[in-house]
């Protein structure tokens, strides 16, 4: 019966240990060899000092959370916030979540024409917009594919939760996740204006100018007094006729 020798698959080399050669495979033991690696006395020790005084004069990156808050990039990927006057439940964010974890609800509703003549027209109601974060991923896709800028990273992120339901997080408190992101970047000053920003200029500069023309205009019910005219230029009195002894 043959014993076989202990496996050393998978055990971690010790550090301070010298190689031996091998023999090769044709060569026989050397006698008084076991085969085994020596250490040095004390190599281990040494070697691990050397790394406890490398790392001692490195400034360590160990921060004392919750004490104090991590300086995050403020594009971290915390939480995901909805802006839901810009939703227009074109489901697009739900169909291309790769987990499924965007639930929306909604129902059409039909708006009175905006002018006389015009077409009725339905439009989508959001009834419920959550996003379950114990599936979600964080691959930002939902974001991305928004064509309406109606979902934001925020870099919130202490909502852990001691129940999972707790983690699908309803349209009420997504939206208050919008207060906690922050501001895009200034636009470079050399840019070209952003179309929107050029849109609602005009508008407001069109909504000024209706403003400015209703309040020259007079009250209605009220006289309108009439602008004073030039003076009537009087004609010349006719002279007396001169008579014979006048002169
Ligand atoms: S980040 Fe990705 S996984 Fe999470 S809700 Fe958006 S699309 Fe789905
Ligand atoms: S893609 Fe944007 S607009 Fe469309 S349903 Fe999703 S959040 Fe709303």
């Amino acid at each position: 019966m043959t014993s076989r020798p202990p496996s050393t698959a998978g055990a971690h080399p010790d550090p301070g240990a010298v190689p031996v050669p091998s023999p090769g495979p044709g060569a026989g033991a050397a006698p008084g060899s076991s085969g085994k690696r020596r250490s040095l006395p004390g190599a281990g020790l040494a070697k691990g000092l050397a790394v406890t005084l490398r790392t001692m004069t490195r400034r360590s990156v160990t921060e004392h959370y919750p004490d104090t808050q991590p300086e995050l990039p403020p594009r971290s990927r915390g939480v995901i916030a909805l802006f839901e006057e810009n939703c227009t439940v074109c489901m697009l964010c739900a169909r291309e979540c790769p987990d499924w974890c965007i639930y929306i609800d909604s129902h059409k509703e039909t708006a009175p024409p905006t002018a006389p003549g015009g077409r009725e027209r339905s439009r989508n109601v959001l009834d419920r917009f959550a996003i379950d974060f114990s599936l979600c991923m964080y691959c930002g896709i939902c974001i991305e594919v928004c064509p309406f800028d109606a979902l934001f990273w925020s870099p919130e992120f202490e909502y852990a939760e001691t129940d999972i339901h707790e983690l699908t997080h309803e349209r009420d408190r997504l939206r208050a996740w919008m207060w906690t992101v922050p501001e895009p970047p200034a636009l470079d000053p050399a840019a070209e204006e952003p179309k929107e920003i050029a849109a609602a200029r005009k508008t407001a500069d069109k909504l000024a100018a209706a403003e400015r023309a209703a309040a020259e205009q007079p009250a209605a019910g009220q006289p309108v007094r009439p602008e004073p005219s030039e003076p009537a230029v009087r004609p010349e009195r006719p002279g007396r006729p001169e008579r014979e002894g006048d002169a």
